[in-house]
């Protein structure tokens, strides 16, 4: 509302108080419009609104953090003014905002503070890696590490081995206690100086769900699987607060530089949130947070006491509502849990880390706390187990029908499900958080772990839309590459970034472009229950905003993953922009 406006009223108001005579009216003044002035406007875009009313614009109008208008350069040429900054596009594609449902913002970040063995082809490579950060380690420093992963190194599977040992890292760190995590972090590997710190032996025992993977000798080889993790990881140090702030800020600024505008953060616990809120609250949290609290810490009981945290003040962008669980470890280091033995190992049907009785209560308490629940299930059975608590939880809860669009319950990955189990996440309205780059990844040997018949229900988008699920999709940085292009031409082609294989693996099961835009964009918003707001370009809806170098609706194909993000919008602000995107007002590079 005009201030002049405001003041007229007010005077008219004193006015009538005090009785002015009808004599003297106050003389009437043309009513004078100002017309709205946006505090950003961009033209001459090509902008892919995904509002089926108007899916199609060239210019988009921004006040005070909202879409103020879309449509033509014509239709928003009004809505300049002198304060208003206009960044011309050049035919550059804008899209609502890109989101990432499911990341690790503070592991993303700690990669900087570690050994980084993400994409080693080697034992070797691993061997020298380490090598190289025991010889700088101060005396007595532990040497962590992630983002192994054995499925890459070939000279190792020829010989037919399964995991690597203690053996392998011990002459390379005999005075530094090791521990390296695999890249799906359902593994670490140790050397013998860090079971001996930790006083591992042939006599400790893993918590039911977790595996210690033994040698021929009947000792630890140095694997530790899923709950057997904490054996070690408990003995060893965590980050500081200081280091945990750098990493989710280094972590930011990849996402942002990426083209995202949120990320949903899985499974953070007190010390993150601590970390999140001073930032938030210091302003510096530029990238929306949507976070998911550890569902297996100690102190969960006091972080849902607390209740959700939803911002009502439009400068917040942190949002904690969610509670992560897991039901299962994951399909590389054949801890998914199968309804039937792996493929490659009769012995194994993978690991059940929470009980389905535990689970489900720890579903009740979530969900009575008011948070929305969100669980890690990879194999068949793992999903068919969530599943079941899910459909309890949601017919408990309320029999008024409309439960699961209240409570959007999640399964994170949904990896491997049964056929007779696809139909359940539309029916129930069950939300599938999905990595489209997990599918690219593991194709080099999910199917020797699967089978051809139970790959038929693996990473299967297609069906899963066909049956009137909603995918939400994310890239489980730091797994996979947290480029949410990437995720789009895995999405749509089903192939590695060599092109391989021709025509994609499992082709039935690719996404089309506009399905795979719509799990980064609306199947975010609604798995974040931020539908009415953000997910479209549309009056009135945050002004989140992903503008692209080109059209991942008509770019060639093979040229999705390489698309650029030229500018990332949060609540009307740039948070990144590429200095070719605009001959504007400014042409200032920025990233936070
Ligand atoms: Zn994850």
């Amino acid at each position: 509302m005009p201030r002049s406006f405001l003041r007229a009223a007010a005077f008219s108001g004193f006015c009538t108080l005090l009785g002015c005579p009808p004599s003297a009216p106050p003389p009437e003044k043309p009513a004078v419009t100002v017309p709205p002035r946006a505090d950003l406007v961009l033209v001459s875009g090509n902008v892919e609104t995904l509002d089926p009313g108007t899916p199609k614009a060239s210019a988009v109008a921004i006040k005070e953090g909202r879409i103020a208008a879309v449509g033509s350069d014509d239709d928003i040429k009004p809505w300049i003014g002198d304060q208003t900054r206009v960044v011309e596009l050049h035919g550059k594609t804008v899209l609502p905002g890109l989101v990432d449902s499911h990341a690790h913002l503070a592991a993303l970040g700690l990669r900087r503070f570690g050994v980084d063995l993400v994409g080693t082809r080697s034992l070797e490579e691993v061997r020298s890696r380490v090598k190289k950060a025991a010889l700088a380690a101060k005396k007595g420093e532990w040497i962590i590490g992630r983002g192994w992963d054995q499925n890459d190194w070939e000279s190792f599977k020829k010989k037919g081995l399964k995991f690597p040992s203690a053996k392998d890292l011990d002459d390379v760190s005999p005075d530094h206690p090791v521990m390296l995590h695999r890249i799906d972090g359902h593994a670490i590997w140790v050397n013998t100086k860090a079971m001996q710190f930790v006083g591992v032996d042939a006599h400790t025992k893993a918590k039911p769900g977790g595996e210690i993977v033994k040698g021929k000798s009947g000792k630890p080889s140095g694997i530790f699987i899923d709950n057997a993790m904490e054996i070690i990881s408990d003995k060893t140090p965590a980050p500081s607060k200081d280091e945990l702030k750098q990493a989710i800020l280094a972590a930011q600024k990849e996402c942002l530089a990426a083209g995202l505008v949120q990320v949903h953060d899985m499974g953070i616990g007190h010390p993150a949130l601590t970390v999140l809120r001073e930032l938030d609250q210091a302003g510096e949290l530029k990238l929306r947070v949507y976070a998911f609290l550890d569902g297996s810490t100690e102190d969960l009981g006091a972080m849902l006491a607390a209740g959700p945290l939803i911002p009502t003040d439009a400068k917040s962008h942190l949002t904690v509502r969610g509670v992560k669980l897991f039901i299962d470890g994951a399909l590389g280091s054949r801890g998914a849990l199968l309804l039937k033995p792996y493929s490659d190992d009769k012995k194994s049907s993978g690991l059940l880390v929470t009980k389905p009785e535990v689970l489900q209560s720890r579903v009740m308490q979530a969900t009575r706390a008011g948070f929305q629940v969100a669980t890690h299930a990879i194999g068949d059975r793992g999903n068919q187990i969530v599943l079941d608590a899910y459909q309890k939880m949601l017919s408990a809860t309320s029999s008024s029908g409309r439960t699961a669009s209240i409570l959007r319950p999640r399964i994170e990955h949904a990896q491997v499900v049964a056929p007779e189990d696809i139909g359940r996440f539309g029916k129930v309205g069950i939300i599938a958080s999905m990595q489209p780059t997990h599918a690219t990844s593991d194709m080099p040997w999910a199917e020797s772990r699967l089978g051809k018949e139970r790959l038929k229900g693996a990473y299967a988008w297609h069906s899963l839309l066909t049956a009137n699920a909603t995918i939400a999709a994310g890239s489980d940085a730091p797994v996979e590459d947290v480029s949410p292009v990437l995720g789009l031409y895995a999405a749509v082609t089903r192939k590695n970034l060599f092109g391989e294989p021709e025509g994609g693996w499992t082709p039935k099961q690719k996404m089309t472009r506009a399905e795979a835009v719509r799990a980064y964009t609306t199947g975010g918003a609604w798995a974040s229950f931020r539908e009415t707001e953000a997910g479209v370009i549309k009056k009135g809806y945050v002004a989140d905003l992903t503008v692209l170098d080109k059209d991942p609706m008509t770019a060639p194909e093979d040229d999705l993953s390489g698309l650029r993000p030229q500018l990332t919008i949060v609540g009307g602000s740039i948070e990144l922009e590429v200095k070719t995107a605009t001959v504007g007002t400014s042409t200032t590079a920025r990233t936070h």
